[in-house]
Formats: C-alpha cells, sequence, structure tokens
C-alpha cells in the first residue's frame, strides 16, 4: 500500500534501535525523509546509515538525551519543520511502590510524560498552520492493564494518555492526528532487560526467561519492532486521517480483555 507520505518529514525520537528504530525504518520505508535521536553516537550513526543505504531517504542524526530541555532543543532544531512526530525514550527501571522517592516519580515523568508533551507543544502549532500532522506516541500496554513492578512507567505513561485523549481532539480540526501506539513485549534490549532480572532473581537462563515469558502471550511469541514500525506508519499515514486520539495495543493478545 502507498501510505501517501513521501517526500514528508520526521523527527522520532530514541530510534537507534528497538521500537523506534522499527518507527523510523517504516517511515523511511514509506520516503520520509528522516530527524532521528538517541544517545549514544556510536549506534545512532551506524542506524542513519542503514536507514540511507536501505531506503535513500536523507537522515540527519542528533545524539542528544531527548529527556534533557537541551537535547529536545537541539533535535528539535535540527529536525525543524516536519510532519510527523512519534515520540519515545527509555522505560524507567522496574521496582517496588514503597522503594520510589519523589526524585524517582519526577525522573519518570520528566521522561515518559513531560517529555513527549514539550515535543508536542513545540511542533503542533507548525503542523496546524500547515493543515497536515501525524504524532505518535510510543507508551507501553501498562497503560491498559497495570504491570506492577513498573509502577513508575505505569504512573507517567497514563498522565501522558490523558493529555493526549483531550489535545488529540483539539488539533483534529487542523488535520493532526495524535495516536499513541502501546507495546506489549517485543525483542529488543529493553525486554532483555527485563528477562535479565527474571535471571537474576530465579536462577533460570534468558533462553528460559523468554519462553516462559512467551508462553503467557496468545501469539506464542514476542513482537518485532519490524511489526511495531509498520503499525507507526499507517497511523502517520495519509489513510489515518479520521483515527484520532486512539491508543493501539499490541501484544500479542497479552492482555486479557474484550475492548
Ligand atoms: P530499547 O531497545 O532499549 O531502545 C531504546 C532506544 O531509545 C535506544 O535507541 C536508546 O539509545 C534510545 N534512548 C533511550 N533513552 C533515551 C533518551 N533519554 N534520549 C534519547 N534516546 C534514548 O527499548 P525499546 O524496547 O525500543 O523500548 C522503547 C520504549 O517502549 C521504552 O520506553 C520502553 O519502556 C517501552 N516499552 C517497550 C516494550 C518492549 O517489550 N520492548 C514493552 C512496553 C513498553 P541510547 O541508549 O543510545 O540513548
Amino acid at each position: 500500500m502507498d501510505l501517501g507520505i513521501r517526500g514528508r518529514r520526521a523527527l522520532v525520537c530514541a530510534a537507534s534501535k528497538g521500537l523506534g528504530r522499527g518507527c523510523a525504518e517504516a517511515l523511511a520505508a514509506a520516503g520520509v525523509d528522516l530527524t532521528i535521536n538517541a544517545r549514544g553516537a556510536e549506534a545512532l550513526a551506524a542506524t542513519a546509515q542503514a536507514i540511507r543505504t536501505a531506503h535513500g531517504v536523507s537522515v540527519t542524526e542528533v545524539a542528544a538525551d531527548i529527556t534533557d530541555p537541551d537535547g529536545r532543543a537541539r533535535a528539535l532544531a535540527a529536525a525543524g519543520e516536519v510532519d510527523i512526530l512519534v515520540t519515545n525514550a527509555g522505560g524507567p527501571p522496574p521496582g517496588m511502590w514503597h522503594d520510589w522517592s519523589r526524585d524517582d516519580f519526577i525522573a519518570a515523568l520528566d521522561a515518559n510524560m513531560l517529555t513527549p508533551i514539550a515535543l508536542m507543544q513545540a511542533l503542533l502549532p507548525g503542523m496546524m498552520e500547515r493543515g497536515w500532522g501525524r504524532v505518535v506516541n510510543i507508551t507501553s500496554g501498562s497503560v491498559k492493564a497495570p504491570i506492577p513492578q513498573l509502577g513508575l512507567s505505569n504512573t507517567a505513561r497514563t498522565g501522558l494518555t490523558g493529555f493526549v485523549a483531550g489535545t488529540a481532539r483539539q488539533v483534529a480540526g487542523r488535520g493532526v492526528t495524535i495516536n499513541n501506539l502501546l507495546p506489549g513485549i517485543h525483542a529488543t534490549d529493553r525486554a532483555d532487560a527485563l528477562d535479565g532480572a527474571v535471571v537474576k532473581a530465579e536462577g533460570i537462563t534468558l533462553d528460559e526467561a523468554r519462553a516462559r515469558r512467551a508462553a503467557t502471550i496468545p501469539a506464542g511469541r514476542y513482537g518485532t519492532p519490524a511489526e511495531f514500525g509498520a503499525a507507526c506508519a499507517f497511523l502517520c499515514s495519509q489513510h489515518a486521517g479520521f483515527v484520532v486520539g486512539q491508543n493501539l495495543l499490541l501484544d500479542g493478545g497479552a492482555i486479557n480483555a474484550t475492548l
């Protein structure tokens, strides 16, 4: 399917690896020119070069922490007038509800709620002015069904979801859509880190931890960054202009709910 976005420009945050990279690759495959960001310059440069080679689009790299105001300002300056924004950042660490301090909460809110909000505040006005825009926020399945040990994530991402629910309705009339993608478990470094914690706690191998988790998913496996990216590219496409303020769960059926 032609997604109708060839020649559009996108800022994809936290995109040297994992789900962000999956989104960047899928947008590039649709002919979108990219600014991509991550903290580590080396992996970012390798990803940018791989995307240029594979898809022939322009890729600008900004090595910066997207949760830091200066880093964010550099990413926004390099991206310029973009039509598509994909927000993403690393997820908060696991832990127990009684151990988290105010500082832990502020860090999680900064990374997973206030950063995407700041990026939207910076870029929505231009999109509205030009009469076309797409925003996709990478959040988490924890918004629909809490993951108890990821309470910092549950808290911050639910706040972002509330912001999007209202704001999406305020900008839709100007040709701009905002939607959230909610990953369940996907085969990325983040999944390895979560499975690594199980390995440590239970004295099993990484393969055993993965197999155990995969067995809890009706699809029987982890998702892939490519599948995730394809869903993102569709939400950013010309065809998705009537999809407003939605939360699309990509979890292989893991959350057992009718709606
Ligand atoms: P990942 O494989 O660890 O990749 C994270 C990417 O983000 C890397 O490119 C990393 O590069 C970059 N990054 C991290 N923090 C950043 C920051 N502050 N500023 C700029 N770039 C940053 O993670 P993932 O699995 O793709 O996860 C992406 C998001 O989805 C996370 O918030 C995660 O919690 C959430 N999620 C993932 C899953 C899953 O199963 N994978 C499930 C639910 C939710 P640098 O380290 O070089 O910056």
